[in-house]
């Protein structure tokens, strides 16, 4: 019932290599819901905030088992690179989120508000929905079934808006990821693929959680078959596309004194392109304020992330050998810009962050380095503006992309 996700890096490693010898019968075994979730790899927030990177467990997976009997591992690996991608060229998808989350609770009728508040506690009175609500609360994790549901019971059984109900899960499960939280609701929705939405089940909820859901029939009945329809949900139009943005996939020649920057995107700087950079100093930005007053997450959300970017400088730390800082300020630019002056740095190097958070606050920092004169070099791993080069459609022409490409890679 209480699931370790793994945060450090050496737990993470530890976790994989102990569910790799059980990738081929993740097929038929990942969609049921267990107790305790040994069916599947509980490693949402290590390839997350990248304590763990996607090319390590493609690899490894292709090490010991064939395309074939890995494929849906693979895919459903690969599947967050894909929403990644999409929304790297569907910036306004998540803007718009961010801004529904703050206007919408000024904007709700009371009882709706109040309802809103019920369900979130698990006191809606279905009690399968309520079960999955407090797990949720108490352990950061859901697995894949579990999430659909609740998101599928929240829009169209309850009829509530989304994005409070994507905000519930994004200030609660460790693995919180922008995209593949905020692009999943909108599927549940039928929003992000146009008439479809994916509508709760009762005999689907039996069929995979037969053990896990047995004691919590009460309220059941709002969930039969036939009973759920999908709601019309209020759509704001057209989310624009971009162009996929493009950064250097490799370093070239930095500045005298330069600093990484390390975010939660991505914190593996010690393999891929950042690895033989020689920084004077190392900062990551662990603001109470952001996390508590802009995003309000959950105090396990907290610790969790406080302890990944922890991770992050220590490995950091050792594998440059220079010093690393965590900035505690209350504004990140403030805090990474009185870095900057601290050690004297020219130079301001990091992976680039992907839409959310990290993104958001890129103009604002961009701005306050080049007004002292400071450069700023971000960095995208090759394979990432590659697969994020694929995800500019549905899942499926992008996945007939990256595993041909994924088969070229294990061959050569
Ligand atoms: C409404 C909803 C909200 C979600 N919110 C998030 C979120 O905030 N963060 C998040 O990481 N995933 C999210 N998912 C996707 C998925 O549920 C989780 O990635 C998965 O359950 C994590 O558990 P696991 O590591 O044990 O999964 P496993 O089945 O072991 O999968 C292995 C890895 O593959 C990736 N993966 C698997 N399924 C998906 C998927 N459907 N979409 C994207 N990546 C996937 C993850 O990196 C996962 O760790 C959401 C799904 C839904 C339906």
């Amino acid at each position: 019932m209480h699931p370790i996700a793994p945060l450090t890096r050496r737990e993470a490693l530890v976790s994989w290599r102990a569910f790799l010898p059980l990738v081929p019968s993740y097929t038929s075994a990942r969609n049921r819901v267990l107790a305790g979730h040994g069916n599947v790899s509980l490693l949402g927030a290590s390839i997350r905030f990248r304590t763990l990177l996607e090319d390590e467990v493609i690899a490894e997976t292709l090490v010991h088992h064939s395309f074939q009997v890995a494929e849906k591992w693979l895919q459903e690996v690969c599947w967050r690179r894909y929403w990644k991608g999409w929304l790297e060229m569907h910036p306004q998808v998540w803007i718009q989120w961010r801004q529904r989350v703050r206007s919408l609770p000024q904007r709700l009728p009371a009882e709706t508000l109040t309802r809103v508040e019920a369900v979130m506690a698990g006191e809606s009175g279905v009690a399968c929905m309520d079960m999955i609500a407090r797990e949720l609360i108490e352990t950061g994790y859901l697995h894949n079934h579990a999430r659909m549901w609740w998101a599928s019971f929240w829009i169209h059984v309850e009829k509530l808006p989304w994005e409070l109900g994507a905000d519930f899960f994004f200030r609660h499960l460790l693995d919180a990821d922008p995209a593949s939280n905020t692009l999943s609701w909108r599927w549940v929705a039928g929003l992000q693929t146009r008439g479809k939405s994916y509508v709760v089940r009762l005999s689907n909820i039996e069929k995979y959680a037969p053990d896990y859901l047995s004691n919590y029939a009460a309220g059941s009945e709002r969930l039969t078959d036939g009973a759920v329809v999908a709601s019309v949900v209020e759509d704001l139009g057209d989310v624009g596309k971009r162009l996929l943005p493009q950064y250097p996939t490799a370093l070239g020649r930095t500045c005298n004194r330069t600093g990484l920057w390390l975010h939660p995107d991505d914190l593996l700087p010690e393999i891929g392109p950042l690895a033989a950079l020689a920084p004077n100093s190392i900062a990551a930005c662990l603001s109470d304020h952001v996390y508590s007053e802009i995003y309000k997450l959950s105090s396990q959300r907290k610790a969790s992330l406080h302890a990944v970017l922890g991770d992050g400088l220590a490995r950091a730390m050792a594998h440059y050998a220079c010093p690393s800082v965590a900035l505690a300020a209350d504004d990140p630019v403030v805090g990474l810009c009185s870095w900057v002056r601290e050690y004297e740095l020219d130079e301001v190097v990091a992976f680039a962050p992907m839409v959310g958070p990290i993104h958001d606050m890129l103009p604002r920092l961009r701005a306050s380095l080049e007004s002292m004169g400071i450069r700023l070099t971000l960095i995208r791993r090759a394979s990432d503006a590659t697969a994020f080069s694929f995800a500019t459609a549905g899942f499926f022409p992008f996945w007939e992309k990256m595993s041909r490409h994924l088969k070229q890679l294990s061959l050569s």
